[in-house]
């Protein structure tokens, strides 16, 4: 996902802002323009502190009652490597 995006998107919970934790990024050329990606990270909610992962350039933003086992795990894995 494009860094500059994460102004537009909140919390679904408490439509907090979201603050990049960690960040791995990759360059890539569309349209003949060098663009930057998060292309793993972790964003985490200003307000209420949930965390949300980005996984190969997908931010999985979802409410709290939603919440799966894989995505705990993939937190957990980016936030120790
Ligand atoms: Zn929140």
């Amino acid at each position: 996902m494009r860094e500059e995006l994460i102004k537009f998107v909140v919390c679904p919970d408490c439509r907090g802002k979201l603050k990049i934790i960690k960040s791995r990024k990759i360059e890539r050329i569309k349209d003949g323009e060098r663009i930057e990606e998060i292309w793993d990270g972790i964003l985490k909610c200003t307000k209420c502190g949930r965390y949300f992962p980005v996984v190969r350039g997908v931010l999985w933003i979802y409410p709290k009652n939603f919440v799966r086992i894989d995505i705990i795990g993939k937190i957990s894995k980016v936030l120790t490597e």
